[in-house]
């Protein structure tokens, strides 16, 4: 039997082999990755700080292990540079292999900052734990961190270097951090409370260059202003790896196109993760992949299921100011309903016919989050739902 190839050793490659491993037994699965496999939960990444938590200590289990544990021929520091979908065959440098079905687990990249200045290859990213690894050593003897984006990430970062002890400033292009999930008002209570914890917020503004200086780095702002640092964290956003699947000629929009049964346009190429558009989505958050890993998991079984997600909170890890978002996609013009309540702040938005469509709690409004998930509309519904 050809087997089943996972290219990616994050949650979405490893996901789907437990997965697979935990309906077939019979399965041959082999697993390749240009890492080194090491097992981690990157969502702790922007937490490990406060929790104590070193690279190493993050470092949940070697490719080994896992290899043993799922019964997976496992391939590490292996990139895989070019399918040919009619010879079902993969190409790492010299080698070809062919598989039975494919699967794209390959994750996203940090989007380019785009830099002037002669400090500008010091800037780094923070998106898996071989970069933490660096962070941390260049976080050793430095005090001083500035951070570009107030996206999710940059916003996680910021809190847990801030509560570390670490002087933090951040450089977010627009009025408040967050825009595309907060309204206003709660990002502005965000800011506040991060600021009474000594970061120093620079919006709306980009950084255009970085410079070498006696101590540390400039960082160069788009009206001149130049904030003293040692280290410069890029958090500007996330693209998903598209360009192997793209070559090989399958359809990419914002990410590897897939249908409900993760299939890309070639029946025997599955895409998952932060990596794929799926059903026209680019969800990059454990739960969309979970849900997808588990679909996959059995339609590669031999079941006959499609994915549907239901509504899915996802928790903002700022413990100065805890967070949890739903729904939909905040724009300026819409009509927040927004209440405070005893230690936080409710904020929800309705659509005219008085349907919940999304929601952000902030404070202790976040304890709020199961009841009010419950009354949100499912994502992606299954077909045939009511
Ligand atoms: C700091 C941080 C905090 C986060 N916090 C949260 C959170 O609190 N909640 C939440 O829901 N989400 C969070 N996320 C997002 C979540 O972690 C990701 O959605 C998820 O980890 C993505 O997993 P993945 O397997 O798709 O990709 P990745 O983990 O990026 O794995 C991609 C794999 O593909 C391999 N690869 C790529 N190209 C090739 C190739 N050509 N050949 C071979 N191998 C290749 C890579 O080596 C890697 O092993 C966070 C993300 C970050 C960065």
């Amino acid at each position: 039997m050809e087997p089943i190839i996972i290219v990616g050793s994050g949650m979405a490659g490893y996901g789907l082999a437990r997965e697979l491993r935990k309906r077939r037994a019979d399965l041959p699965i082999t697993l390749i990755t240009a890492d080194d496999g090491a097992g981690y939960s990157k969502p702790m990444l922007s937490t490990a700080l406060t929790q104590h938590q070193s690279a190493e200590q993050l470092q949940q289990n070697t490719a080994e292990t896992l290899a043993a544990q799922l019964g997976v021929q496992i391939r590490t520091h292996t990139r895989v540079e070019a399918i040919d979908v009619e010879a079902h065959a993969l190409r790492m440098g010299h080698e070809q292999i062919t598989y039975g079905k494919l699967v794209l687990a390959l994750g996203a990249d940090p989007v380019n900052p785009g830099l002037a200045g002669d400090a500008a290859h010091t800037v780094m990213s923070v998106n898996d734990l071989n970069d933490y690894r660096e962070f941390r050593h260049r976080l050793a003897g430095s005090q001083r961190i500035t951070i570009l984006g107030g996206g999710l990430i940059g916003c996680e970062f910021a809190n847990d270097l801030a509560l570390a002890g670490y002087e933090v400033q951040m450089v977010h292009p627009r009025e408040w951090p967050l825009e595309r999930l907060l309204p206003a008002m709660v990002a502005h209570e965000l800011v506040q409370k991060m600021t009474e914890r000594g970061v120093v917020w620079h919006m709306p503004r980009k950084a255009v260059a970085v410079w070498q200086a006696a101590t540390g780095v400039q960082v160069e702002l788009d009206n001149g202003e130049r904030l003293q640092t040692d280290v410069v964290l890029s958090a500007i956003g996330l693209r998903p790896r598209t360009a192997l699947a793209q070559s090989a000629g399958l359809s990419v929009g914002r990410g590897i196109q897939v249908d409900r049964q993760l299939h890309t346009s070639d029946a025997d190429v599955c895409a998952i993760g932060d990596c794929a558009e799926v059903a026209g989505m680019v969800l990059p958050f454990v739960q969309p992949l979970l849900t997808q890993v588990r679909t996959l998991g059995a339609i590669l079984a031999g079941e006959v299921v499609e994915l549907s997600y239901p509504a899915m909170p996802v928790t903002i890890k700022t413990p100065i100011w805890p967070l949890v978002v739903a729904g939909a996609a905040v724009t300026a013009e819409q009509d927040w309903q927004i209440e405070q309540v005893e230690g936080g702040t409710r904020a929800r938005l309705f659509d005219a016919g008085g349907q919940l469509q999304g929601f952000a709690l902030a404070g202790a409004a976040t304890k709020e989050r199961t009841v009010l998930a419950k009354a949100l509309p499912a994502l992606l519904p299954l077909n045939n739902a009511p």
